[in-house]
């Protein structure tokens, strides 16, 4: 029996990895792909204090060897399953079976699509999520950001390096994203802003060519030869259907991470609050540990 399993092995559960590790609990890691989750899509990152500026992958390669340094149990699995048992939990993977007293959901979140005509056909021959993954295929050519947020603002910057044109579409005329962002977006000589804008359709042959836009109630067409869509996240919740989630399925529990169902613990994007960020993703993950340390010695 595991002290605790952490479902997530993003910066919110690797960072838990580290704090279970320090405590000597037996903890183990269950991430599907890469340790990194979200941060390994981000190109820049420049507010993660004592790192000035880095990129997502190398970050999450520190964290990822500091943890096992430490001693954390880091696995490649996918969570199928799980289920409250008398004394704990039972994790069921597609080759295992774990079970613990503790439970830590770190699921993290993803991509929210934006939901047109188009995106779905296009998706790998246009359609992006990912400046990171998939900037590089656009080197000289024209695509579109769709968004307003950090991410939308972060991956037209990046893109902006690498490409000819960076249209930035967004629904209205003023951007979510963090001031100092947007400075370097409004100072870009190949990022365009696309105010009041709405997608309608990806439009194209075999590859997309372009977007059908509604712009102060007027339809219009843009040439694009890729869209990278950073419209928000919604949580990676499926597993967690019976859990306490506020309006958009986000989990309920307080900022120690401490939920309303005895022995379960949420960190990191997956959790109900305001400030998503990698920094706050990790101290998701040392205030849930170290709740989970409490929980453990009490019963
Ligand atoms: P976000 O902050 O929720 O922004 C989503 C953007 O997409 C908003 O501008 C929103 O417009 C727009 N949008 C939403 N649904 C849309 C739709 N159906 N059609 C068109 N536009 C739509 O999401 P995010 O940028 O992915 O960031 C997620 C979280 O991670 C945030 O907390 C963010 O601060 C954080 N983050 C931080 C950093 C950083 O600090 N460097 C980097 C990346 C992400 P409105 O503005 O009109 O609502």
């Amino acid at each position: 029996m595991l002290d605790v399993i952490i479902i997530g092995g993003g910066v919110a559960g690797m960072t838990a990895a580290i704090y279970a590790a320090r405590a000597r609990l037996d903890a183990v890691v269950l991430e599907r792909a890469f340790p990194g989750g979200q941060a390994l899509e981000t190109p820049e990152i420049e507010n993660y204090p004592a790192v000035p500026h880095t990129d997502g992958i190398t970050l999450s390669n520190l964290i990822a060897e500091q943890a096992k340094d430490l001693g954390a149990d880091i696995r490649t699995a996918d969570v199928v399953a799980w289920e409250k048992t008398e004394n704990g939990f039972a994790v069921q993977t597609a080759n295992e079976t774990l079970h613990s007293r503790a439970l830590l959901i770190a699921a993290g979140a993803t991509h929210r699509p934006l939901g047109v005509k188009g995106e779905d056909l296009y998706r790998g021959k246009g359609v992006s999520y990912c400046a990171t993954c998939d900037g590089r295929f656009y080197k000289d050519k024209t695509v579109a950001v769709v968004g307003g947020g950090n991410t939308a603002v972060e991956d037209a910057l990046y893109l902006s390096r690498l490409c000819k044109q960076v249209y930035l579409i967004h629904r209205r005329n003023t951007l979510r994203a963090s001031r100092a962002l947007q400075e370097q977006v409004f100072a870009s000589e190949n990022i365009t802003p696309v105010w009041n804008t709405t997608v309608q359709e990806v439009v194209g042959d075999s590859r997309m060519s372009g977007l059908s836009l509604l712009t102060d109630g007027k339809e219009n067409h843009l040439t694009a030869d890729g869209v990278f869509v950073a419209v928000g996240v919604i949580p990676n919740n499926a597993l967690f259907a019976d859990l306490p989630r506020d309006e958009q399925g986000f989990l309920v529990a307080d900022e120690d991470g401490i939920s309303p169902t005895a022995g379960i613990f949420v960190a990191g994007d997956i959790r109900a609050k305001k400030c998503r960020q990698l920094i706050t993703a990790a101290g998701d993950g040392a205030a849930a540990m170290s709740a989970i340390e409490r929980y453990l010695n009490e019963i």
